[in-house]
């Protein structure tokens, strides 16, 4: 569970000032598969770099799992986002150099109780569950946008985070592949009951899921069930 409770954000930047959150108070429920949407610039980024601990709010509070995060020090958010959360980016951010199995290890790197074989296991592991057993040995360059944005997904969720926040997963992505991976997300979410936040500009993709918050300079404008959908 994800809870904001009168976040606020304003970046300085010289002698001007941006507003890019305010007044947001949004609880997202453990499990729950909620997307955002709105105009560029309204803040989405932002909210999603709040919630996955990469920045921090101006005013206000953030918890993730019960636990108040304000006060921690950036090696236990480093910690707790490591251990909790899974990020999916719209340009999939793979290292070229590594092979399809390296990248999806990369996140039990920093998890020294695993072994180099629960690794390797566990990335093939993470690989079937996207389909893509068949191109472990493969470099992402040798792979298509929907390939690699799975190969994002594995990486994601090797970890067993609670929480997976993907900024326009399916953005640079035809409607075929979209698709694909947007029944990937579907699919996790339903199976091991993975919170998802979804930033999307994709109308149709926002109504696959469960709940859309809509943004617009900085506020929620609106919050909606979506009451066709329906738990496996
Ligand atoms: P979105 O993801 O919806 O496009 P962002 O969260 O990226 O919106 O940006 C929200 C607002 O904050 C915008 O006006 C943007 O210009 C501003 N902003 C974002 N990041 C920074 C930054 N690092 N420094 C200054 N202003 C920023
Ligand atoms: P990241 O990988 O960090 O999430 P993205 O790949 O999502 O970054 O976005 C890369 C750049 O493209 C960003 O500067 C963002 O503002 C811009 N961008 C993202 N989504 C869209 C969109 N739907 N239309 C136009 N520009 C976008």
């Amino acid at each position: 569970m994800i809870t904001l409770k009168n976040i606020e954000k304003v970046y300085q930047t010289k002698s001007i000032e941006t507003v890019a959150l305010q007044n947001v108070n949004l609880t997202v429920p453990q499990g729950e598969f909620l997307s955002i949407m709105g105009p560029s610039g309204c803040g989405k980024s932002t909210l999603l770099n709040i919630m996955g601990l990469l920045d921090v709010p101006s005013s206000g509070t953030v918890e993730i799992g019960g636990k108040l995060i304000t006060s921690y020090k950036d090696k236990e958010l480093a910690h707790l986002r490591n251990e909790k959360i899974g990020f999916v980016f719209q340009s999939y951010h793979l290292i070229q150099d590594l092979s399809v199995l390296d990248n999806v290890e990369l996140p039990l790197l920093y998890r020294p109780h695993v072994s180099a074989a629960d690794r390797r296991k566990r990335a093939q592991v993470a690989l079937e569950k996207v389909g893509l057993s068949s191109r472990t040995g493969h470099y992402p360059s040798q792979l298509s946008g929907g390939q690699r944005q799975r190969v994002a997904i594995a990486r994601a969720l090797i970890g067993m985070p609670e929480i997976i926040l993907a900024d326009e997963p399916t953005g640079n992505l035809d409607s075929v592949m979209g698709e694909e991976i947007m029944q990937i997300l579907l699919d996790l979410n339903r199976q091991e009951f993975t919170t998802i936040v979804m930033v999307t500009h994709d109308e149709q993709m926002a109504q696959k899921t469960e709940r859309l918050v809509r943004f617009f300079d900085g506020q929620q404008v609106s919050d909606a069930k979506l009451y066709d959908f329906q738990k496996a």
